[in-house]
């Protein structure tokens, strides 16, 4: 077994989640699921990526993309709609607990929400079915709205 970076958290969870879905372990997945759960907030691609270079994990665009789909196909991790036409990640965490999400329109940094329910239950017309709702809310974050900085590269 070769050594390990002191950076990397906990690569038996990871691949144990992968392993307790029945998919194949590769270092891509692995690496994923370390840099959202060693954030926390939600990752753009850009950020994970950055994450995986870090780490010396050899990747392209197309794998990270395939690694993030399985991940969320298997409800490991969680997609949300951010700004800008950009999906951010996030872990799933504690089973079926959803929150809202704060997008910051000023630096377009994504926040998690922690005590803020993500789903109402809506009066839908007649034969809809109701499966989830996801909450963004837009904004300005604590340090963009305080100083009044504008970060924001769009
Ligand atoms: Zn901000
Ligand atoms: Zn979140």
């Amino acid at each position: 077994m070769p050594v390990r970076p002191a950076h990397a958290t906990d690569p038996a969870s990871a691949r144990a989640l992968i392993a307790a879905h029945g998919g194949r372990v590769t270092r891509t997945r692995i690496a994923v699921i370390e840099a959202l759960q060693a954030s926390a907030h939600p990752l753009s691609h850009d950020e994970i990526g950055a994450a995986l270079a870090t780490a010396d994990i050899p990747h392209d665009r197309v794998t990270l993309y395939r690694a993030l789909d399985w991940l969320v196909e298997q409800g490991i991790a969680r997609r949300i709609a951010g700004g800008e036409r950009a999906w951010r990640f996030e872990i799933q965490r504690g089973g079926e607990h959803r929150h809202a999400h704060f997008h910051c329109d000023r630096c377009g940094q994504i926040l998690c929400l922690e005590d803020v329910p993500a789903e109402a239950n809506p009066p839908l017309p007649a034969g809809f079915e109701f499966d989830r709702a996801e909450l963004v809310l837009h904004g300005a974050c604590a340090d963009c709205g305080r100083h009044g900085r504008k970060v924001a590269a769009q």
